[in-house]
């Protein structure tokens, strides 16, 4: 009988023990994610987006691997939340991103920039699949409806594409992910004071036409 309580003591104690370090596992999961993660809109943040573009870089600079880029920037969201309020603000973000994970490749990577800018890495992608997914976001953004708040309330952005084949002995010259970074920011740019609502594409390294 003795021997059985014992047992029985040790048995309680060891499914205690289990229960703790469950729910220990669990939180540590939480706590990684909440790292890596923009909290309003649930793609990664800046600090995953700058980890991983120098990783993805430099891994398909070694592999001789194609590699690309896109920024995106929402148009006049300022404009969008003097007229509309934060909330609507914040909707909208969501609204973006949601679309972006969804046009994204499964072996991309959508983040959060900054306020209303995402950037979306693509390693082992071109100039053809880049191009694709830019205009599918484009296209699926300005489709965006929010009829609750107003039926003409739409949403456009400016993109930015810097895309590398890193099998270009070219491709020798370009040192660093700040390159590609730099690239993109300048298309974006152009982007805007072409007008807004558009792609703009550097090739930096690859076939020209
Ligand atoms: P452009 O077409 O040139 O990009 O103009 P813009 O108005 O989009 O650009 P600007 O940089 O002037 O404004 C960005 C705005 O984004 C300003 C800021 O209040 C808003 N913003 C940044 N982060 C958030 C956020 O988390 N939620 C909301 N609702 N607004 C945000
Ligand atoms: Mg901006
Ligand atoms: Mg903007």
């Amino acid at each position: 009988r003795v021997y059985q309580e014992v047992l029985d003591k040790k048995t309680a104690d060891l499914e205690r023990l289990n229960n703790q370090y469950r729910v220990l596992a669990e939180e540590t999961h939480t706590l990684k994610d909440s790292v890596i993660t923009d909290e309003l809109t649930s793609v990664y943040n800046k600090r995953f987006f700058l980890n991983r573009l120098q990783l993805e870089f430099e891994r398909c600079q070694k592999e001789k691997r194609l590699f690309s880029l896109i920024m995106i920037d929402i148009d006049f969201f300022k404009r969008l939340n003097d007229t509309y309020g934060h909330v609507v603000g914040d909707k909208v973000l969501k609204a973006v991103a949601l679309v972006l994970k969804k046009q994204t490749p499964d072996d991309a990577y959508v983040c959060r920039y900054g306020g209303e800018e995402f950037s979306v890495i693509m390693p082992c992608h071109g100039v053809v699949d880049a191009m694709s997914v830019a205009q599918s976001f484009q296209e699926n953004i300005q489709d965006l409806t929010f009829p609750e708040v107003d039926r003409n309330l739409n949403v456009t952005i400016s993109q930015g594409v810097c895309t590398i084949d890193f099998a270009y002995d070219e491709s020798k010259g370009i040192k660093s992910f700040d390159t590609a970074l730099q690239c993109a920011d300048e298309e974006l740019y152009r982007s805007k004071i072409n007008g807004r609502n558009r792609i703009s594409i550097n090739n930096l390294v690859g076939p020209k036409e």
